[in-house]
């Protein structure tokens, strides 16, 4: 011991003990028990990953490697245009790129593809009856070409460019205008699709109940029609950074449609019932793609186990509260960046059940099926999901997890 120097010994002294008779040691449980909290022996995404593998495995079988490869890798963004800037210019720089604006191509797009289904179903009519194949061919392809709801439901305010398919360029940061205005904002281009979803009509008033960073909210205001939009959300802190970009984006005579609130929105059903047209809930989740590969603000982390476990409570809640600010008629959409269908359909299931038996109010849950014709090939869709619809990380288009549902208070 005598060839030690102080700090050694007094490692060495923690390490195994104090020698006996210098009390019962109560030093070298301190040390121990800061060790514990600081360094966790499994870090949170390991936990993360393999709680996944357990539940998702069963869930999306054949297609969860695939799923969970994209996860670990690199995700790809969209730039959203803010309308709010001169447009010519950045979409001008933004197809020189080769990135195109997926929102007003999907329509294009899912026609093409409609009208190749229909001809070829014309075809093989036309093999079996014989006779009056033209008439059959032409009254198809009118259906598909005006089917409504892949026209009516897409805002075509809302400009969000990408790379194609299998592209895995990165988009530049956002620059600032003449008037300090950034001209795009950069976010998985996925978390339109909520957004697209709600289809908001001209003069509606909507409520964002957990609104902060603000992607949404941004997206929200791009579609121009918003008569008011209240942005909510519980942390304040997380609400310094909504009114950051609603600075970096929105003009002040603009922002004035917006209110800001910092409420908890388990609450605003009480507060403000029945106001709304339209209502997102872009609930808490385990953020799967960041669960994966973030230690900071891991929700896995295990002192946080309980409060992950209370996520389906609370998303309900939340839902709950988005439902009752709805008017009759209006429509709620629930979203979450989580594969899990225990933060998905559970929640939406028991919502439609506490709303019919506690509040006599009744669902529709709408289907969005038209989504997956119109995306498909910006994103990767889950065929099996039994209500709304869920995005999948694919390789070749690394966006998502994105889960989204409509509902309709009738
Ligand atoms: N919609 C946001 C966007 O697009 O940028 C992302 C929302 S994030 C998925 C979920 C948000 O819910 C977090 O900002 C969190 O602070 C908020 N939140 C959590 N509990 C809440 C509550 N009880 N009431 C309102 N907001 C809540």
């Amino acid at each position: 011991m005598a060839a030690l120097g102080g700090r050694a010994a007094v490692t060495l002294l923690l390490r195994r003990g104090p020698p006996p008779g210098l009390g019962p040691g109560p030093r070298r449980y301190r040390y121990k028990e800061k060790w514990a909290t600081v360094a966790p022996r499994i870090p949170p995404t390991r936990l993360a990953l393999h709680h996944f593998d357990m539940n998702y495995s069963l869930q999306l079988k054949d297609l969860w490697p695939s799923v969970r490869a994209s996860l670990l890798c690199e995700q790809k963004y969209g730039a959203l245009v803010n309308n709010f800037s001169p447009v010519d210019h950045v979409t001008q720089e933004l197809e020189l790129l080769n990135a195109t604006d997926f929102v007003s191509e999907a329509p294009k797009k899912a026609q093409q593809s409609q009208r190749g289904t229909a001809t070829e179903e014309a075809g093989r009519e036309e093999s079996r009856s014989g006779e009056g194949r033209t008439v059959m061919q032409a009254e198809t392809m009118t259906q598909a070409e005006t089917s409504p709801p892949l026209r009516a439901s897409i805002s075509p305010n809302i400009k969000c460019y990408t790379f194609p398919r299998g592209d895995i360029t990165r988009f530049r940061p956002a620059r600032p205008d003449t008037l300090g205005l950034l001209n795009y904002y950069l976010m998985d281009a996925a978390s339109l699709l909520p957004v697209l979803a709600l289809n908001v009509q001209p003069d509606e008033f909507v409520l964002d109940l957990c609104a902060a960073p603000g992607g949404k909210t941004l997206a929200l205001l791009q579609t121009g029609v918003c008569g008011h939009l209240a942005a909510n959300d519980v942390s304040i802190s997380r609400t310094k950074r909504l009114y950051q970009i609603l600075h970096s984006y929105v003009p002040k005579e603009i922002r004035k449609i917006v209110s800001v609130t910092s409420c908890d929105g388990r609450d605003w059903g009480q507060l403000e019932g029945g106001t709304f047209h339209k209502v997102l809930v872009d609930v808490p989740c385990t953020t799967d793609r960041h669960s994966v590969m973030e230690q900071e603000n891991n929700i896995f982390h295990k002192r946080r186990t309980k409060e992950r476990q209370m996520l389906p409570m609370l998303q309900l809640q939340l839902l709950m509260a988005g439902i009752l600010a709805t008017k009759p008629g209006g429509e709620v959409v629930y979203s979450t960046c989580s594969l899990s269908p225990l933060q998905n359909e559970y929640v939406i299931e028991r919502a439609v059940e506490i709303a019919e038996t506690q509040f006599n109010i009744s669902i529709h849950v709408e289907d969005l099926s038209h989504f997956r014709t119109l995306f498909q090939d910006t994103f990767f869709f889950f065929s099996d999901c039994r209500l709304g619809e869920l995005v999948l990380p694919h390789l070749t288009a690394n966006f998502g997890p994105m889960y989204f549902c409509k509902l309709r208070r009738m």
